[in-house]
């Protein structure tokens, strides 16, 4: 195998460079190709190895929140891998895991106050979904198994998180997956809510449809229901008006717990530190990942509420731990990261930004409402996205076109699923960067008409 040159611009590689890799979700055939490369990264944008610069419209994958190459969290990595790069994650601690968690809780609402570290969203995920199994197990309730998620609910990869997720492609290879699990309809209507401006105000009685589930199997059978507050991966799908409050009476209703995927929402995306602040819903639990660290190293984790953490340190005393953890959680370098970057998120009020910016991005988003083949935009917090209409012969087609030709001619990221275009930038894009992406979508949807 031949090495790798210090400047990668892809096409310079060897055919067997490109090889070795099986990407993530990503056609790797059509990928190797003709490859999209990055080499670097700084502020509101990315680089690429020839040196374009490219304007980052997605903070990577929905998760730099406080830009690329932040000073502070660069130096705080670099300080905790000369300081101490690894502590046994069972049995031993550290002070930064410590601190990290104590943070995390101060920002999350009412009694949130216990988290468990990961090192994804779909290890959140899973862990979310184990802790609540085990909790109503040391409450002396071990049938209450069931699990409720939604349709188009994205909660990563993990077999806990397809199950009760609801993309079918995620499915539909894995085998029969976790047995027990139901899932709501999702909460979008095109005919009903298209181009509303934040939170829809058709569709709050689709929580409803969570009492007919628990009556079918009866409450004593059911565990928990997952929802991402707003869905992101599934094309943005913000709540509609009193949809999460209703799911939240019925779940106290029947007491069943009710965990808030705040994967994407978390760490000041909807212009607060969590999703279920700005709905003035509590949770029982609440997933986190990506920007806790703005992305820089790998990190997720799952906040719970008093009374789970408390089941499990009053419980009977064969119960005297969750049986679950992971070599890396709460490791060094992420937990280093995740103090630098909640620093800097206080310090420039970057989850204040979002909230004051919104209104201005709700409107650059709206003003491509009319282009050709545009057929809803749905925008809320720093969340845009854009339908567009397939072509004849292939769905997602003209979205893909869009992506790939955004990066090779107008310098600007955007993500794409199905057919529908995504922008959620970093929370320190300037009000010139939203109408130069704004621009340079426009063209792009013009371009691929
Ligand atoms: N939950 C949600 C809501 C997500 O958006 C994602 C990732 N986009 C995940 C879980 C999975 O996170 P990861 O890719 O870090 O496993």
């Amino acid at each position: 195998m031949s090495l790798a040159h210090d400047h990668l611009s892809g096409r310079d590689l060897a055919p067997n460079d490109l090889d070795a890799f099986w990407m993530p979700f990503t056609a790797n055939r059509a990928f190797k190709k003709n490859p999209r490369m990055i080499a670097g990264a700084k502020d509101m944008h990315y680089v690429t190895p020839e040196g374009r610069k490219i304007l980052d419209g997605v903070a990577g994958l929905w998760c730099c929140n406080a830009g690329h190459g932040r000073k502070p969290i660069v130096e705080a990595i670099q300080k905790q891998a000369a300081e101490l790069d690894y502590s046994p994650a069972f049995q031993f601690g550290h002070p930064k895991a410590f601190q990290l968690a104590s943070r995390i809780a101060a920002l999350a609402p009412a009694d949130l106050d216990h988290v468990f570290f990961a090192n994804s969203g779909s290890e959140a995920v899973d862990t979310a979904l184990k802790i609540a199994l085990a909790y109503w197990n040391v409450k002396g309730q071990g049938q209450k198994t069931r699990l409720i998620g939604r349709e188009r609910g994205y909660h990563g990869v993990g077999f806990g998180g397809i199950s009760v997720g609801g993309i079918v492609s995620n499915r539909k290879f894995f085998g029969s997956l976790l047995a027990g699990v139901d899932h709501l309809p999702h909460t979008y209507n095109r005919a009903e809510q298209a181009f509303s401006r934040g939170e829809p105000e058709w569709g709050a009685h689709l929580a409803d449809e969570l009492e007919r589930i628990v009556t079918l199997h009866d409450a004593s059978t059911v565990a928990a229901v997952i929802v991402e507050p707003m869905a992101g991966s599934t094309g943005v799908l913000p709540p509609p008006k009193g949809y999460l409050k209703r799911l939240r009476e019925i779940c106290d209703k029947h007491g069943i717990l009710l965990i808030f995927d705040e994967v994407i929402s978390g760490f000041g995306r909807l212009g607060y530190a969590f999703a279920a602040e700005r709905y003035g819903v509590v949770p029982d639990m609440i997933t986190f990942a990506k920007a806790v660290n703005s992305g820089t190293v790998p990190m997720g984790g799952v906040i719970a509420r008093k009374g789970i953490y408390d089941a499990f340190m009053n419980g009977p005393d064969s119960v005297i731990e969750l049986f679950h953890g992971y070599t890396y959680s709460g490791h060094p370098l992420a937990a280093a990261a995740g103090l630098a970057t909640l620093d800097l998120y206080r310090e420039e009020q970057l989850f204040e930004r979002a909230r004051a910016l919104e209104p201005k991005w709700i409107d650059a988003m709206m003003s491509l409402k009319g282009l050709p083949n545009v057929l809803d935009i749905r925008a809320i917090g720093l969340v845009g996205a854009i339908d567009l209409a397939s072509k004849p012969d292939a769905v997602g087609k003209r979205a893909f076109e869009a992506m790939d030709l955004g990066f090779r001619d107008h310098d600007l990221m955007i993500r794409i699923t199905g057919e529908t275009i995504a922008v959620t930038p970093p929370l320190i894009i300037s009000e010139e960067q939203i109408g130069e992406l704004v621009d340079k979508l426009g063209k792009i949807i013009k371009a691929v008409a």
